[in-house]
């Protein structure tokens, strides 16, 4: 099987670009931001570009893209004025998504600063609740964290949570990041089977579309979030390996954000399909008589 691999890829040179910059890699998903990553203002949108993008996508059968929000993004911020900005951002990115039907968008929830767990929560809720339309052609997904600080995400219960309360739940899902759970104490290596069972009791595995596989630099529940190169940190090669070839997980996009640049990522991508895709079955079913 060809599992949907791909890494964070740069869009500055232009939608197209980006997309040929992940088929050059070996990639078959990507993640990429919907505006400049520091930056408040966003991108204009180029209708053709996109489109040039979305036929690139098909033509190499890519699974789900999943774009990332703008680190900067806050909805549960303290300052009212970073709460406002973070919605408008997530109601132009998704705008922009539209271009790009079929895909899902990712955010950090957010910190709560002071301001305690269940209000960020209702913030982080209403925010999903202003924003999010059944009809949208994105499905927003909320990120598990590190739970460094006053994070929202470091337990799959403050995730579900915020599903618990958003009204357009077919709009809504998890991406679940490797090294953000071991970092939170979640023992994603010794306890794979685990971590699943305590996320389907807790979220609900429906819920989870997307994966970002990274090795941490760090000790489980080190609560720190630095991730490492496949391979390179206290994940290791037979975690992604077990993670990657799951059946709960197998058809879902899975991808790297490690300290690499794309010739790296490439690396990493045909070390993992080397480890998880198997034999290549390109020539197709023998056909028999009755087909
Ligand atoms: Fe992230
Ligand atoms: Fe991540
Ligand atoms: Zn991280």
């Amino acid at each position: 099987m060809k599992h949907y691999l791909g890494a964070h890829m740069s869009a500055s040179a232009g939608w197209a670009k980006m997309g040929q910059a992940a088929v050059d890699i070996g990639a078959t998903t990507m993640a990429f931001f919907c505006r400049n990553p520091r930056g408040s203002r966003a991108k204009a949108v180029k209708p053709k570009d996109l489109a040039a993008l979305r036929a690139l996508l098909e033509a190499h059968q890519f699974g789900p893209l999943v774009a990332h929000a703008p680190y900067i993004m806050n909805p549960c911020s303290k300052d009212e004025s970073i709460r406002a900005l973070a919605e408008r951002m997530l109601a132009e990115d998704l705008e922009l998504m539209e271009h790009l039907p079929g895909n899902y968008y990712n955010f950090h929830p957010g910190s709560h600063v002071g301001q305690g767990l269940e209000v960020g929560i209702e913030q982080i809720a209403a925010m999903l609740d202003r924003v999010l339309r059944p009809e949208m052609a994105t499905t927003v997904l909320l990120e598990t964290m590190a739970g460094k600080g006053s994070e929202v995400g470091g337990r799959f219960e403050d995730l579900a949570a915020i599903i618990g309360r958003v009204a357009v739940k077919e709009r809504i899902g998890v991406c679940l990041d490797t090294c953000h759970i071991s970092d939170a104490g979640y023992p994603v290596r010794e306890d794979l089977e685990g971590v699943l069972a305590e996320f389907d009791r807790v979220v609900g595995l429906s819920y989870l579309k997307a994966l970002h596989i990274n090795d941490s630099l760090n000790p489980p529940g080190s609560r720190k979030d630095r991730h490492a190169k496949i391979g390179q940190g206290t994940l290791g090669t037979g975690t992604f390996v077990q993670v990657i070839t799951h059946p709960a997980l197998e058809r879902l996009p899975f991808i790297l954000e490690t300290p690499d640049d794309d010739k790296g990522h490439g690396e990493e991508i045909a070390l993992l399909r080397s480890l998880c895709d198997g034999p290549d079955d390109a020539a197709g079913p023998v056909s028999g008589e009755d087909g």
